[in-house]
């Protein structure tokens, strides 16, 4: 599926105040409603309007949105499959329940009857960059994430208020009549009440701690296990720590994305690491013994005279073991340090050397164009 600018679907810019986005989206949710909209891709094109703002609307999923586009919400989207065995990323409730925004903006205008607002809900998937460090990453790790979820409100239990009483709009049936003048003449509908939002009962006083709104937003410490040779950009969930779910639903689900922090000496590529390695002229001139670092151990390596600058020498096996039959090699690159602070004696040394007329087949190439 192309990549769809959520802001462009609602046709609103990228600093649109919540006010813009709601009152935008409220516009083309009534425009292209399918009841209402019977030009073809009026449905295809309701959905998208719900689907940006079901992110837009939602000052989290905004926020992750900005920072990561529309892949973070798509099934199996960017990310996905990092490393074996974690599976795709499953979207931040990218699905859309045209019921709701049914529900929620055209009330009872519709033919669907409304449906109660008090159903099982899953809780918010939370999305968490983490910064770890190289050898970590490649030894794995335990971690203390912080993270704020929504849970149930704990002054009201998650019930949004407190003492529950009949509703009296709907005498309790939680549904109530109406009827409707539209465009397409009057219609009688019978959808949830919106006084107690279909549950029939409301409270003699609402929850002051969440404002009726049944949960809270909680910090808390996830410790986690993170495997051995996770790589930046890649994620892994952890199920059910995310945000409580509503009415009974399934908790959201926590993910990790990984930035594996640069090492003074070693680079990394998937399972190989690189090193690059100083030698002196005489050292990569005449060979040399050299104690070389890897990230199993130090080793030596044996260095042959007439070393260049830019030999790769590889170590096999010195990589990440990543399971038995994918392990990664270290390679050592070659650099030679041209002295430029010589003693009187080293600089006789030098002229010496220079007088032999030291081969250079090299420039010899080159000055054939002179
Ligand atoms: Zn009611
Ligand atoms: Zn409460």
């Amino acid at each position: 599926m192309a990549k769809k600018d959520f802001y462009e679907v609602l046709g609103v810019n990228k600093n649109a105040s919540d006010a813009e986005i709601k009152s935008a989206y409220r516009k083309l949710a009534k425009k292209y409603h399918p009841d209402v909209n019977k030009e073809e891709g009026a449905a295809e094109k309701f959905k998208e309007i719900g689907e940006a703002y079901s992110v837009l609307g939602d000052e989290q999923k905004r926020k992750t949105y900005d920072q990561f586009g529309s892949a973070a919400f798509e099934q199996g989207g960017a990310g996905a499959g990092g490393f074996g065995g974690f599976g795709g990323f499953e979207g931040f409730g990218s699905e859309v329940d045209l019921n709701d925004i049914f529900d929620d903006f055209l009330g009872g205008f519709g033919f669907r009857g409304g449906r109660s607002k008090n159903r099982a809900t899953k809780g918010d998937d939370v999305l968490i960059r983490v910064e770890i460090d190289f050898m970590d990453a490649i030894n794995g790790c335990n971690k203390d994430i912080d993270l704020t979820v929504m849970e149930a409100c704990p002054d009201c239990h998650g019930e949004g208020g407190h003492n529950p009483k009949t509703c009296e709009a709907c005498g309790g049936r939680g549904r109530v009549r109406q009827q409707t003048r539209s465009i397409l003449g009057i219609i009688e509908t019978e959808t949830a009440c919106p006084t107690c939002n279909g549950v029939g009962k409301t409270f003699e006083s609402i929850c002051s701690k969440c404002r009726g709104r049944k949960q809270v937003k909680v910090e808390k410490t996830l410790s986690v296990e993170i495997p051995a040779g996770i790589n930046t950009g890649e994620r892994i969930r952890i199920s059910g720590k995310g945000g409580e779910g509503l009415n009974g639903g399934p908790n959201g689900d926590v993910y990790l994305e990984f930035i594996v922090a640069k090492h003074a000496i070693f680079t990394r590529d998937g399972n190989d690491i690189y090193l690059e390695l100083p030698l002196t002229i005489t050292e990569a001139t005449l060979g040399c013994k050299k104690d070389v670092p890897t990230i199993k151990g130090s080793v030596v390596l044996d260095i042959s005279a007439g070393t260049q600058p830019g030999d790769k020498l590889k170590l096999r096996g010195k990589g990440l073991s990543a399971g038995a039959f994918n392990k990664g090699d270290m390679y050592v690159i070659i650099n030679v340090i041209i002295p430029n602070k010589l003693d009187r004696h080293q600089k006789e040394l030098f002229k010496n050397l220079a007088e032999t007329k030291l081969d250079n087949g090299e420039y010899k190439k080159i000055q054939e164009y002179l």
